[in-house]
């Protein structure tokens, strides 16, 4: 697996194929991608585009919908002329409802082709996206794979999954198709790892990358940041979809805070809080809850600390551009590590949030108090 310098300070990446989504690139060094899915009736279009739209504002870069019935395939063609995000149709069996997908316009398939009902149909819809210019993601899943490989591998074994992705993916290139993002998601966080490494050794194509099923808000957030994150740590990935239990909004923000956090993208701002300790005299976590919430839109790439004391809080967060480092009902202002005021703490949230306005037109010029000036 050769490897290319990531752009923004992050691990290397897999070199990998590009394949391009509507305006969209995946693979081929391209930043690594924010994907969602929508959990309204695909058929009620404007409850669809509602979410659609609340997802783009939380970054989501590529938008999937499910394609269940006719009902559903027949909503495609407004949905995709209304909406601002390249649309993956996500299709299961029938083959009619993918090539009405196509030509309803959306802009990548999600299909298994050896499960959309034989050869001859797997081979109708490729030739169609083919045609079209459309990608098609494989996704290879561990609840729905082929009975002839869980027999002979024991179970949804690693092994079992690439076997069943070289299969579709073989399927694909035996008729010339090769326009390919590959997904082997289970639900287990190491199974999916090791899924995904025998897969990067063996195939060129862009990975999607995902825990399945991973669950709640709390649980599959700390499952998809453990098992994507290992992933895009070694390289790996070019693709994300962060699948939980409850509004997909919160899919995005997590997605986008596992790149961030391993600097394989940059984006809004970035809120850090101290944990507290014996010497905390406010309350940190609801200032920095309060901060996050209020900054959520606010589209500058820069670093707010809210630290709990004086005697650390500055050090601590000397990486942050701008922050606070709380005493008893009063708090340091400080950016980049230099204490600039002294500011009260009901003061603090609109402060930091005026800094965050003005930054970065007031530049770092203030006036530079010494530390011992104001304590
Ligand atoms: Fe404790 Fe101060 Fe560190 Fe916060 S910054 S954890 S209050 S020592």
């Amino acid at each position: 697996m050769s490897k290319l310098p990531s752009a923004t300070g992050g691990p290397p990446r897999a070199r990998t194929r590009r394949v391009m989504v509507g305006d969209v690139a995946i693979g081929g060094g391209a930043p690594v991608s924010v994907q969602s899915m929508t959990k309204t009736h695909t058929a009620d279009v404007p409850a669809t585009l509602a979410q659609i739209r609340r997802l783009q504002e939380a970054g989501c870069e590529i938008v999937r919908v499910a394609v269940p019935d006719q009902e559903a395939a027949e909503a495609l063609p407004g949905l995709v002329r209304q909406c601002k995000l390249p649309v993956v149709a996500d299709i299961h069996f029938d083959y009619r409802l993918a090539l009405a997908a196509l030509q309803a316009g959306v802009h990548k398939l999600r299909i298994n082709p050896g499960n959309i009902g034989g050869a001859e149909r797997a081979e109708k819809v490729l030739r169609e996206a083919k045609e079209r210019g459309v990608p098609v993601r494989i996704g290879v899943n561990a609840g729905s794979l082929e009975k002839d490989l869980y027999e002979r591998h024991g179970g949804a074994t690693p092994e079992a999954l690439v076997a069943s992705a070289l299969r579709q993916v073989e399927l694909c290139q035996d008729i010339g198709f090769d326009d390919i993002v590959l997904s082997l998601k289970a639900s287990d966080v190491l199974t999916t790892i090791e899924a995904y490494r025998l897969i990067a050794r063996r195939v060129d194509f862009p990975l999607h990358v995902g825990i399945t099923e991973a669950g709640t808000r709390w649980t599959g957030t700390i499952k998809s940041a453990v098992g994507i994150g290992v992933l895009l740590a070694e390289g790996i990935g070019d693709t994300i979809r962060v699948s939980l239990a409850g509004d997909p909004v919160e899919e995005v923000r997590v997605g986008w805070e596992i790149l961030k956090s391993l600097r394989l993208r940059r984006r809004g701002v970035t809120v850090i809080a101290c944990p507290t300790c014996g010497r905390t005299e406010v309350d940190v976590a609801a200032i920095a809850e309060e901060l996050e919430r209020r900054l959520a839109a606010v589209n500058k790439e820069l670093t707010v600390a809210v630290m709990g004391c004086a005697v650390n809080g500055p050090g601590e967060a000397k990486e942050a551009d701008v922050g606070v480092a709380c005493g008893k009902k009063s708090a340091l202002l400080f950016r980049r590590g230099t204490v600039v005021g002294k500011i009260r703490e009901e003061e603090i949230v609109e402060r930091l949030l005026r800094e965050v306005e003005e930054w970065p037109s007031m530049g770092h010029t203030g006036p530079r108090t010494s530390r011992e000036e104001v304590l």
